[in-house]
């Protein structure tokens, strides 16, 4: 039995200022807190500004982790990836080191943890620059950074602040996290949210960081599978599940509630509706738990509206995430939000205003 509430089982507290972004909730390694936030800053500062490998000022952070190389790589042109993956072999830290092994233009490596980081961080870009004519994370052409391999038996993946890192999962429960391309979608979207509304992570603006990562990661998939609405399984991580568990994936968008039922993990535990909204003081109060409110109402939005969900349902959220969402905004603001730039975008009284309208409603956002 996984020991889901682990802190608790440690008797550690977790710190809500250690800004960790993991995708799952009921993973033993999921309060893996990287202590080192304080260079994230000068991480993005390097990289924003082109400053190419300018040695970030050494801080507190350095001192505890004095192994750590540090490597800036330039910001790209508009319109041009750089991502560099990095090999953990796992050896964990925090922030994790590694060697370079494959970077941008460098043919497929033969590891598959590498290539599915690498294509997946390439798809990611795509949506947000094909789409939504986003520059990389940080709209200024950050190099997108993956640490995979990462410790051992680690079963997550996650955000740091400034790079993905992606465990290899477990004997029993977890394949490699890069194998689903939507969990890689969720991790750079955690940053896209730091760089615009930057949802605080806690309550519901942090299952609403939750969700719009869930949102964006199946939207990638979506793309890549070249699959409408109606066609997408709106499952997050499938394929990350060994065959013995019982189970299609980490959440279901569609389906709230029903991703999972097993022995080993226990049951899904999304709320679909306001009624069943969870209060909780774990998981930073719900995050990965209540995101399927929100998670659900993109999906109904989506599917009133037809078509590929990245082009309205998508540009709909993403303009609201970009513009108008802010640290502490709630579901009851991501709703009027959206709302509001689905009239801008297509009209008063529009098809699409109407179903995100709908949508909220339909999860008990609104009334
Ligand atoms: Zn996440």
């Amino acid at each position: 039995m996984l020991p889901v509430y682990w802190p608790l089982l440690k008797g550690g507290s977790y710190d809500n200022n250690k800004k960790s972004y993991g995708l799952f909730y009921n993973s033993p390694l999921f309060y893996h807190s990287p202590s080192y936030a304080g260079r994230d800053r000068q991480a993005r500062q390097a990289s924003s500004e082109g400053l190419g490998s300018a040695q970030p000022r050494c801080s507190w952070v350095c001192e505890r982790t004095a192994l750590h190389t540090w490597v800036f790589p330039s910001a790209a042109p508009v319109g041009q990836k750089n991502r560099n993956i990095y090999d953990n072999k796992n050896q964990g830290g925090e922030p994790p080191t590694g060697t370079l092994v494959r970077k941008e233009g460098d043919p497929a490596s033969g590891d598959a943890a590498v290539d599915e980081a690498y294509d997946g961080t390439g798809a990611t870009y795509d949506l947000y620059f094909d789409i939504y004519k986003r520059n990389s994370i940080d709209d200024k052409g950050m190099p997108l950074i993956s640490y995979v391999h990462y410790d051992v038996n680690f079963d997550n993946a996650f955000w740091d602040g400034s790079e993905m890192v992606y465990g290899d999962g477990d004997p029993d429960i977890f394949e490699r996290f890069t194998k689903a391309i939507d969990v890689t979608g969720h991790e750079l979207t955690h940053g896209v949210t730091q760089y615009e509304a930057n949802l605080a992570y806690s309550n519901q603006p942090g299952a609403l960081n939750e969700s719009m990562s869930d949102v964006f990661g199946s939207l990638v998939k979506q793309r890549v599978l070249n699959q409408t609405a109606d066609q997408a399984d709106w499952i997050i991580g499938a394929g990350l599940f060994k065959p013995t568990i019982n189970g299609v994936g980490i959440r279901s968008m569609k389906a709230p509630g029903t991703a999972y039922d097993d022995p080993l993990l226990g049951k899904d535990p999304q709320p679909a509706h306001m009624k069943d909204y969870v209060k909780t003081s774990r998981d930073n109060g719900g995050v990965h738990i209540n995101s399927g409110i929100p998670n659900h109402a993109f999906y109904l939005a989506a599917a009133e509206i037809g078509g590929y969900a990245w082009e309205k349902a998508g540009n709909i959220w993403y303009i609201a995430l970009r513009d108008y969402l802010r640290s502490k905004s709630n579901f009851k603001k991501a709703a009027t939000t959206t709302i509001s730039v689905a009239k801008e975008l297509y009209g008063e009284g529009s098809k699409e205003q109407k179903a995100v309208q709908n949508a909220w409603k339909a999860v008990g956002v609104l009334s």
